[in-house]
């Protein structure tokens, strides 16, 4: 009788243990900051987002789209399960997609919330997260044109034959890894990642995605909307919880989220919480409720993923990504205007091929002008302060994409 008694209240244990969501961030980087050398690129890192940052909070300076390449790995996946797992994939990048983007369907409940919270305003971040499809790392499995979902990969083995959740095989990706995560630790992620570390966020196998699953990846209820990825991507875009170290004077550095020293959970009436003499932002991504009732970011949580996104978007990879001709010609813009003696072209990131070029023809169809675009610039000025004013067809090509514009030049 006494062995039952236990039992039960070990199970009675784990449930609550589970319906509480936790997240590994800051155990994970209090870790990980042993290491000096990823202290000093994390120190490093930091550095340059605060420049970023206060620039950005200063002005209103806008570029192209950033698009981020991610990778998913699902370790111990079975091969049977590829083709759900890659659908799996494809709808959890959606979710981000949806949720950065601001377009996702719970977000129309922030129209009466918002009424609790006089002065904060929602925000949306112009990215758009895009499994790759292109030049994948050898020895993956994976051929040109397969999406950048690996099933029974080993991610990061070290000389010692342990895994860790690192692999520089895969800089450049936002990477995910999805494996089963020990004491209901529904995820964790390195706080203002860098894509060239070939660091991954890390998500329960249970806790990913949205849907029935497949196999061991099973999204549970309440974790199963795929936000908890939005929650763990929010840290690797440099977001911290609200609460930040958990005391009324610690901040998140985000001026705009409420001062509050504790998580909430469950789904809490917008308003209904109160932590240190604020209104708790319950329903924010960075916090603790059920995926149903998170659906927001703060404007002043994307003007800070916007600025770490600015500092890291060089190291993303380029042209790792198959792109229709659609979405090249709406992710080029000319922004001279009038068109004098400089050409300013912006793309978005990871848009170009590494050959990218541009050529200028005349009425007569005349090549007059010609210059090599770089890859890995977003913004990029060419001079033609060479060319008489008129009307002059421009023609960029990269890889198989290709488009004309006509241009007047005073
Ligand atoms: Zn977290």
């Amino acid at each position: 009788m006494k062995q039952k008694i236990t039992l039960l209240i070990v199970a009675i244990f784990s449930i609550s243990l589970y319906a509480q969501r936790s997240c590994g961030t800051e155990e994970y980087m209090k870790q990980k900051l042993q290491d000096p050398v990823f202290k000093a690129q994390y120190d490093a890192s930091q550095e340059a987002f605060q420049r970023e940052y206060e620039n950005l909070q200063r002005s209103n300076f806008k570029r192209a789209t950033i698009v981020i390449p991610v990778a998913v790995h699902f370790i111990n996946g079975n091969a049977s399960d590829r083709t759900c797992l890659e659908n799996m994939a494809k709808q959890q990048v959606d979710i981000l997609n949806a949720d950065y983007r601001q377009t996702n369907a719970d977000f129309s409940n922030w129209a009466t919330a918002s009424a609790q919270y006089p002065g904060i305003n929602a925000g949306s971040l112009d990215v758009q997260f895009r499994l790759a499809t292109k030049n994948h790392p050898t020895g993956t499995g994976l051929t040109e044109g397969n999406i950048a979902v690996t099933v029974g990969y080993i991610y990061g083995q070290n000389n010692q034959g342990q895994t860790t959740d690192s692999d520089p095989k895969w800089a450049g990706y936002l990477n995910i890894i999805v494996k089963n995560l020990d004491g209901g630790v529904l995820g964790y992620a390195p706080l203002g990642g860098n894509p060239s570390s070939g660091d991954a966020v890390v998500m329960d196998d249970q806790a990913f995605g949205a849907g029935s699953g497949c196999g061991i990846f099973s999204p549970n209820s309440p974790y199963n909307l795929g936000r908890t990825t939005t929650h763990e991507v929010g840290h690797y875009l440099n977001l911290d919880h609200p609460w930040a170290s958990g005391s009324c004077s610690s901040d998140d550095g985000v001026s705009d989220t409420p001062n509050i020293d504790s998580s909430a959970s469950g789904c809490p009436t917008p308003g209904s919480i109160v932590f240190c003499g604020n209104k708790s932002l319950t329903m924010n991504y960075m916090d603790y409720v059920d995926d149903a009732c998170m659906y927001m970011f703060t404007q002043g949580q994307m003007t800070r993923s916007l600025a770490h996104l600015n500092t890291i978007r060089s190291q993303f990879k380029t042209n790792v990504l198959s792109v229709d001709s659609n979405v090249f010609e709406q992710s080029f813009a000319i922004l001279s205007n009038p068109i004098e003696n400089e050409l300013r072209l912006s793309t978005a990131n990871n848009i170009l091929s590494e050959n990218a070029k541009m050529q200028l023809f005349d009425l007569a169809g005349r090549s007059v002008f010609k210059a090599d675009l770089n890859h890995r610039l977003s913004r990029q000025t060419i001079d033609i302060s060479a060319l008489k004013g008129g009307l002059y067809i421009l023609k960029v090509t990269s890889g198989s994409n290709e488009l004309s514009k006509k241009l007047i030049i005073q």
